[in-house]
């Protein structure tokens, strides 16, 4: 260990960039037995390792798997990783690392972090490629849990209860299971058979998953009530939100996911919308977070002519992912920051011709302590494009029924809980992730469904 003088940080090899925007593949090879055992050797195993205690949202055991795979023990790494997080190898491709465990990593001053989320994906597709198993003990109570949505959330809250011993049953109204894993972040982040396999573990250990099954629709929440002895909520917070600009309503000024989802359908061979294709196009994307970058590179995977994204922050300020915003540059995107929309320019014949943009500056912090963004009068232009994308965050959308059962919910439609337990206003009713705390991360969303599983834990068992 310790050995982070002689031996650099490193990321996992990329695609090519010519290579890669010809396709949806996975654009990283994760690190072979070799390099990730020397990757994780630059370790210096903190006495207090904020890596886990600040960093990591599950509090990962880092340090520990750190050293386990650094001493070549892939399998005491692979199970101490899966003993805290309940999809490390999802987590590991899709965290914005330098947010969390890597920018909390002692080392991220000066030597370079340890490239904690690549090491902790390439241990467990590592074990899993050696056979390696992850010990669930089948159902051995009798206690019933709902899970709506499968979502990160509800996936989690599925694993832990399931490694209880907890029968699961979860209702998703789509037609494949993983909610944004599935149809919102794309391929080149997150393969489909990673999800895959891992409900393919899910349902192997008990889990009984229902899809096309809308709570509220195909069936009532009461029910739910009546037949289970808790019910987790991780409904995600799906509802795109516009910018409120003139002429938005056009038909080619797209929702994020309205246009995710449709690329995604078509490459699955399932039912797809022709009218979202910007093939040959000009596309303006709104918005500086990890939706909007999962669309600037959708959109050069699609053939778009040119793509530019729109962010009224600074680089600095982007709430998503460092890697993925050099990754959207590197693929030729174009970024105007800085950047507010003020309306979008129709031509004569009713089609979308340019977005009317004015310059911003960031001004004083507000009450969460960002800077605010001030419009810069006189500095108004305009950026030519056919098509508007905007992905500018979720609202929760809710169901009918939630309320009359006694679930408590906020100015937004959020799921009001107690934030240690997951416990909603319903005792029996608990839930977390996006439908909580409105557009977030997967690993927030993880973090929440396993804290909401152990307070279920402890409320049927005792
Ligand atoms: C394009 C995009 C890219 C992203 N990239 C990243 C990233 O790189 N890293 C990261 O950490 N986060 C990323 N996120 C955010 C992350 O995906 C979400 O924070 C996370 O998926 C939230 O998990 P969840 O389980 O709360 O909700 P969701 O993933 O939204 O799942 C909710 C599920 O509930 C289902 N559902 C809703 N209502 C009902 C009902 N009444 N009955 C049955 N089922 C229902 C929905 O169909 C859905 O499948 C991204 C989000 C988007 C949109
Ligand atoms: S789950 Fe995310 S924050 Fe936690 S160790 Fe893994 S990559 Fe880091």
């Amino acid at each position: 260990m310790q050995t982070f003088t002689e031996t650099h940080r490193e990321e996992p090899d990329k695609e090519d960039v010519s290579q890669r925007i010809r396709t949806f593949e996975e654009i990283y090879r994760f690190f072979t037995n070799r390099k990730v055992a020397s990757q994780a050797a630059r370790c210096v195993q903190c006495g207090d390792p904020f890596c886990t205690s600040i960093g990591c949202p599950l509090n990962n055991f880092i340090p520990q798997w750190l050293e386990a795979i650094a001493e070549k023990d892939l399998e005491k790494a692979f199970l101490l990783s899966n003993e805290s997080s309940p999809f490390p190898e999802i987590l590991g491709r899709i965290c914005p690392h330098n947010h969390l465990c890597e920018g909390a990593c002692t080392l991220d001053d000066g030597y370079g972090a340890i490239s904690i989320g690549a090491i902790e994906a390439s241990i467990t597709d590592l074990g899993f490629a050696a056979g390696y198993v992850l010990p669930f003990p089948g159902i051995t109570t009798d206690k019933k849990v709902a899970v709506v949505g499968s979502g990160p959330a509800g996936m989690s809250c599925a694993h832990f209860l399931l490694r209880a011993g907890i029968q699961v049953e979860m209702f998703e109204r789509a037609d494949v299971p993983g909610g944004l894993l599935a149809y919102g972040i794309h391929g080149f982040k997150l393969s489909k058979q990673i999800v895959e396999r891992r409900f393919a573990l899910l349902e192997q250990a008990g889990l009984r998953l229902h899809l096309h099954a809308e709570i509220g629709h195909d069936r009532i929440f009461d029910d739910l009530l009546a037949d289970y002895d808790a019910v987790f909520l991780g409904l995600g917070a799906t509802n795109g939100k516009r910018a409120g600009v003139a002429n938005e309503d056009n038909e080619h000024v797209f929702l994020a996911m309205e246009f995710l989802t449709n690329v995604q359908r078509r490459i699955a061979d399932r039912a797809w919308m022709e009218r979202f294709g910007v093939l040959g196009k000009r596309v303006v994307v709104v918005g500086g977070g990890d939706t909007a970058m999962d669309c600037v590179r959708t959109a050069v995977r699609e053939g778009a002519e040119t793509v530019t994204c729109l962010y009224r922050r600074n680089d600095r300020n982007m709430p998503g992912s460092r890697k993925e915003y050099l990754n959207a540059v590197e693929e030729g995107v174009a970024f105007q920051f800085l950047s507010a929309p003020q309306r979008v320019v129709i031509n004569d014949s009713g089609e979308v011709s340019g977005v009317d943009v004015v310059r911003t500056q960031l001004g004083e912090p507000d009450d969460s302590g960002r800077q605010r963004v001030e419009e810069v009068v006189g500095t108004e232009f305009c950026v030519p494009c056919d098509v508007v994308i905007m992905a500018l965050g979720f609202d929760m959308e809710g169901f009918p029924g939630l309320r009359d059962a006694g679930v408590e919910l906020g100015r937004w439609g959020e799921v009001l809980i107690d934030a240690a337990s997951g416990r909603s206003s319903n005792p029996k009713v608990f839930a977390g992730g996006d439908c909580y705390r409105g557009a977030d991360l997967a690993v927030t969303a993880a973090a929440d469904g396993k804290r909401a599983a152990l307070a279920i834990m402890n409320q049927l068992l005792g």
